[in-house]
């Protein structure tokens, strides 16, 4: 295969982003994660696969369209109930998907013109996506920002990330990698001269409570990140609060102590408190959603927490 021919499966690319890394950037989602956080927010990024993605609020219903009733071939798509529809202000019915039966082949997406069905997730090649990415370079340049690479889990597609990131790096882009951490080292170390910054998510400092939460253990992901600091990698520490998983002074104490110990590696330690929005995006690409709802941590918590992570000499935001 031609270097060119070589394609990722990516579900978003969001312009003009300055919550990923410094500046104004433009961040590319890639679909697929070993993780499974209960709290995920981009619950459509955990399959490797493109997926059927049905947003009720865009339909306009069976009786003025119905397309996608004709488009599936499988039985999958059915009239739903009739309801009012927040997109258009009136009552409409709309169409009921059965997961079972749907193999995601993509076809009622492509007959419904409004959006309500959608594909989440298309190939990329990297040529095509560096050109697109390209483009802003003015906006990257007068603001101090560059490009990120998220996902999922975007080292999960390891080759596709590593090529992008290194024409990026020969077009002077700045580039931020934001990653779970859960990746054999060799995928890392091929990135880490093209990567300027490691966004990198520190969730639990007991292996056993991340397991139990998220499928997996943490010391591959603490490995990772001393290897990275010991490579002369740059570290943006993410710690997203959860309530009742990681949200204890010990769990964050213990962090601190950890982010210290890389040393001039970690140049932020941003806190992410916890929200719940989403569980919208759970029953676009679900019927039975296994997401966590909890209430959101308090002001005064948050506050808390930073104050511990500053008794550290960290720098530290909270996003
Ligand atoms: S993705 Fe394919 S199988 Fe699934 S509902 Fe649409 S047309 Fe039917
Ligand atoms: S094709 Fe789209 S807009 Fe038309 S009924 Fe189906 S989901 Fe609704």
């Amino acid at each position: 295969m031609k270097e060119s021919d070589l394609t990722g499966k990516v579900y978003d690319i969001q312009g003009f982003s300055v919550q990923d890394g410094p500046g104004i950037r433009t961040t590319v989602f890639l679909k697929g994660c070993p993780l499974r956080c209960p709290w995920c927010h981009s619950p459509e990024s955990q399959s490797f696969a493109a997926q059927l993605s049905w947003m009720a609020m865009r339909c306009i219903g069976v009786e003025k369209c119905g397309k996608c009733l004709t488009a599936c071939t499988k039985g999958a798509i059915t009239s739903g109930e009739i309801t009012k529809s927040i997109g258009i202000g009136e009552a409409i019915k709309l169409i009921h998907v059965n997961r079972l039966l749907c193999d995601d082949c993509g076809d009622c997406a492509r007959a419904c013109h409004p959006g309500g069905l959608s594909m989440c997730g298309a190939d990329y090649q990297v040529d095509d996506l560096l050109k697109q990415l390209c483009r802003d370079i003015p906006f990257y340049e007068q603001s101090g920002g560059g490009v990120t690479v998220s996902g999922g889990e975007a080292l999960s597609q390891p080759e596709f990330t590593l090529k992008l990131l290194q024409g990026l790096k020969a077009q002077g882009v700045h580039t931020a990698l934001d990653t779970t951490g859960f990746s054999d080292y060799k995928n890392i170390d091929a990135v880490l001269p093209y990567v300027d910054l490691f966004l990198y998510d520190l969730k639990h400092m007991d292996s056993e409570q991340h397991k139990k939460a998220i499928g997996v253990p943490n010391e591959r992901i603490l490995e990772n990140a001393q290897k990275i600091a010991a490579a002369g990698g740059k570290l943006q520490i993410r710690i997203p609060v959860i309530p009742s998983f990681n949200d204890s002074e010990k769990n964050i104490k213990s962090t601190g102590k950890f982010c210290k110990s890389l040393g001039k590696a970690v140049t932020l330690v941003q806190i992410l408190p916890y929200h719940n929005m989403g569980v919208a995006k759970y029953l676009r690409i679900c019927d039975d959603p296994k997401v966590l709802e909890a209430e959101p941590p308090s002001e005064e918590k948050i506050q808390n927490l930073k104050k511990i992570l500053e008794c550290f000499a960290l720098k530290v935001t909270v996003h």
